[in-house]
């Protein structure tokens, strides 16, 4: 029997790590919350604190461990385990987090994409299990994705593929994107933009029992949307309306470019419900080509917000 592995994730919110078997059954986990004020050395800290722990509460070492695979919200540097750049946890960036992860803890250490990882997950072990092709996206508080073409994990020339939030989808809708461009899809429909745009109208004077369920304007987000939505509030179905037209687009642009009709969705915009992701599918069948021939079919994800963290285990290498 292979070994025990240990995947991290490691995200805006949260740092989540798992400890795994020879065959990737979840053996153990724990997860904390992310500084992302932390400066680099603190970071690296709490990552090999949690591995430790882990390990120590399973009475294992790190001799006992294949490697650790860590995903990241960034871009990755795959020859030299660089990060290359990160929004969202600022002291990442043009960090060799593989190297220093790799002397403190003396064991091999991947580094990877969060969506990618996500994707590899679904792919081997989740809802996208027995598709060659497909394609992985995270609808949550940012949109991305990674691409499973012909079977691999496909990153691009710099490790950027899948990056498919930043897909143009307007030139008039939507707030000017964390990227710098307007018109992305991540601007239109993912969880923060809806939430602020939600937040926007409301502060405009719009009755919307959006605020009742979310209790304050800082609390909205997608679980308060989704619950506004059962109530037909308006605001909540323009928000389903638009958000689910632009994603259709964009899936529509991802088939277009690939030939791809296998979509793996995830994240917390699914909570909206059916009726959004029953809208999202329509928009996208509206705008397809080919969907009466070949229809597309739309899984919801199986892992959730620990895809990142399986896919982070997996891509340590293959199982003995
Ligand atoms: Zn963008």
């Amino acid at each position: 029997m292979a070994g025990f592995r240990v995947g991290v994730d490691v995200g805006a919110t949260n740092i989540k790590i798992g400890l795994f078997d020879g065959e990737m059954a979840l053996q153990d986990q724990m997860q904390t919350l992310t500084d992302p004020e932390a400066d680099i050395d603190r970071l690296m800290d709490v990552v090999v604190g949690l591995v430790r722990r882990l390990l120590s509460k399973n009475d294992l070492t790190l001799d006992g461990i294949e490697g650790v695979g860590v995903a990241l919200p960034s871009y990755i540097d795959y020859e030299r385990g660089f990060v290359v750049e990160t929004r969202n946890i600022m002291s990442l960036n043009n960090a060799p987090v593989r190297d220093i992860l790799h002397e403190r803890l003396g064991v091999p250490v991947i580094i990877e994409n969060d969506a990618n990882a996500a994707a590899v997950a679904e792919h081997e072990m989740g809802a996208g299990v027995g598709f060659d092709n497909m394609i992985y996206a995270q609808l949550a508080t940012g949109i991305g994705g990674g691409l499973i073409l012909n079977g691999k994990l496909y990153r691009g020339i710099h490790g950027m593929a899948g990056e498919i939030g930043h897909i143009f989808v307007s030139d008039s809708t939507g707030y000017p994107c964390s990227c710098g461009v307007t018109g992305c899809v991540e601007s239109i429909s993912s969880g923060a933009y809806m939430a602020k745009y939600a937040t926007d109208r409301i502060k405009e004077g719009y009755d919307s029992s959006i605020l009742n369920y979310a209790g304050t304007l800082s609390n909205i987000d997608m679980e308060a949307v989704g619950k506004a939505l059962l109530t037909n509030d308006s605001l909540a179905l323009e928000l389903v309306n638009r958000g689910a037209e632009y994603l259709g687009r964009m899936f529509q642009s991802l088939n277009q470019i690939f030939d791809i009709n296998i979509f793996v969705y995830g994240g917390g915009v699914a909570k909206l419900g059916s009726r959004f992701i029953d809208r999202m599918i329509a928009c996208y069948r509206h705008h397809s080509l080919i969907d009466q021939h070949y229809p597309a079919q739309f899984i919801p994800a199986k892992f959730g917000d620990r895809a990142g963290m399986y896919g982070a285990a997996l891509l340590l290498g293959p199982l003995e």
